[in-house]
């Protein structure tokens, strides 16, 4: 169980696979992660951990793109990583109206091929971070939910 802790925040993680990681870090790591089997997420947002496992530690700035529940990652970090649909863009969409995930991703007009294991940091799919977005956006905008 010991490395199920994050060796920087101490707070438990979650299992990714390595195909994960493998697809989301910069090309100089991608060796070292190949055939590693699973790490683990730091999901704690002050923590710059995203992905460690016994032996390896990446941090934020060991992957290819932004990570949206870390401190930092911003208003264009993607939600959804398949579409590639920004926070700013859900906001957009929000403030003209849409209140849908089905009605955000048709007003961005971006499609979806889900790859989510390979795109999405969490290596699962966002839709639950989707609904979550588009409600923080509808309270920032002070519609009535
Ligand atoms: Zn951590």
């Amino acid at each position: 169980m010991l490395n199920m802790i994050c060796p920087e925040c101490g707070r438990q993680g979650q299992v990714v696979r390595d195909l994960t990681v493998e697809s989301l870090v910069k090309e100089d790591n991608i060796r070292e992660v190949a055939g590693k089997g699973s790490f683990y997420l730091c999901r704690e947002s002050d923590c710059s951990v995203v992905y460690y496992n016994g032996e390896r530690v990446y941090g934020t700035q060991a992957l290819k793109v932004p990570v949206w529940f870390k401190e930092g990652a911003g208003e264009d970090s993607p939600i959804c990583y398949c579409a590639g649909i920004t926070r700013r863009e859900i906001r957009d969409a929000v403030a003209s109206g849409r209140k849908t995930r089905a009605e955000i991703r048709n007003y961005t007009g971006k499609s979806r091929r889900s790859n989510c294991i390979r795109k999405n940091p969490a290596g699962r799919c966002c839709d639950q971070e989707f609904d979550e977005e588009i409600i923080r956006c509808r309270r920032m905008l002070n519609q009535d939910l």
